[in-house]
């Protein structure tokens, strides 16, 4: 027994070293993929279910690497997720996410959102508020223009402070949207506590919603409790008409999914908006 404790402390000692490493080098490269302009942000767009008019657009980050191809945000985010680094690429898709507003105002869609995701080291770091406000001077956007979407892991760091963040941001008028609603352990108790004004349903409840019954329940009372709670309403992971035709008959306010597009490179945008408006 004592020789198989050994040997599983070496194992997890080696897995550990392992992830470390794999971190460090990870940390590196995001800092030379800045530098070299290897990140970019595609955009998915939102839209009002009773309408079909577009309403919004979530940015989300996609890293080109030179040699291994398109890496998903789900890749590096995590590990990163405790770093400098994520902060200095957050501020940078931050940026990014301002000047891709005021392309969209300058075409005249001015009710048309960016919505951003904020990591938890983000959320917390003390620049934020002064980094953002500065944004909105320097680009002449109104903070109107913007969701900000938080996960109940963002939040839990320190309640006390994104609380406290939240309010500064919204009295400048800041939007705030709960990522991935039901996939925490304490949705119900963040809905409650937390100055938010949009919940978006995790995409695993949507996906099944049509074959499971579970699924389908859980979200039907999702969207009457944040209707009743006068919050909006968004299902994302929309990817068949079924779905869709479903959720409008149950007043969600807002879809986002592939069955309406997929998320749009940011030197396709303009040619997505010229057909859309278009038509
Ligand atoms: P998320 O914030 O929950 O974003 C939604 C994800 O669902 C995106 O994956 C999107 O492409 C995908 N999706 C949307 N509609 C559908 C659909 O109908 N079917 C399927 N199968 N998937 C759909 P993506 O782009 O790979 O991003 C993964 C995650 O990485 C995001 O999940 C978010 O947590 C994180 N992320 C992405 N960009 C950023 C960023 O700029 N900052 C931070 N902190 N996190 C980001
Ligand atoms: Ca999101
Ligand atoms: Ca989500
Ligand atoms: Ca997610």
């Amino acid at each position: 027994a004592k020789d198989n404790g050994g040997a599983q402390y070496h194992i997890y000692h080696t897995d550990m070293y392992q992830r470390v490493a794999h971190r460090v080098m990870m940390e590196t490269e995001v800092r030379q993929a800045l530098a070299k302009g290897q990140f970019s942000l595609s955009l998915q767009p939102q839209l009002q279910t009773a309408t079909k008019k577009l309403c919004g657009f979530e940015a989300l980050l996609r890293w080109n690497h030179p040699e291994k191809g398109m890496i998903s945000p789900d890749d590096f985010i995590p590990i990163l997720e405790n770093s400098e680094h994520m902060v200095e690429l957050g501020y940078w898709v931050i940026r990014r996410c301002f000047e891709i507003s005021s392309n969209l105002q300058r075409s005249g869609l001015t009710d048309v959102t960016v919505s951003i995701n904020l990591s938890a080291v983000q959320f917390i770091d003390f620049n934020l508020t002064n980094y953002l406000k500065a944004l909105l001077e320097e680009f002449q956007l109104p903070a109107s223009c913007f969701e900000l979407e938080l996960t109940e892991q963002t939040l839990v760091k320190d309640i006390e402070r994104a609380i406290e963040c939240m309010q500064e941001l919204r009295s400048i008028g800041f939007s705030f949207a709960i990522d991935d609603f039901g996939t925490g352990y304490s949705s119900l108790a963040y809905i409650k506590k937390m100055p938010v004004d949009v919940i978006k349903i995790d995409k695993s409840f949507v996906f099944g919603m049509l074959e499971n019954h579970a699924d389908y329940q859980i979200i039907m009372s999702t969207i009457a409790m944040v209707k009743n709670l006068g919050l909006v309403v968004v299902a994302e992971g929309v990817e068949s008409s079924a779905q869709l035709r479903s959720l409008a008959e149950n007043d969600c306010d807002i879809i986002q999914g592939y069955y309406f597009s997929k998320p749009i490179p940011e030197h396709d945008l303009a040619e997505f908006l010229d057909t859309r408006i278009a038509n």
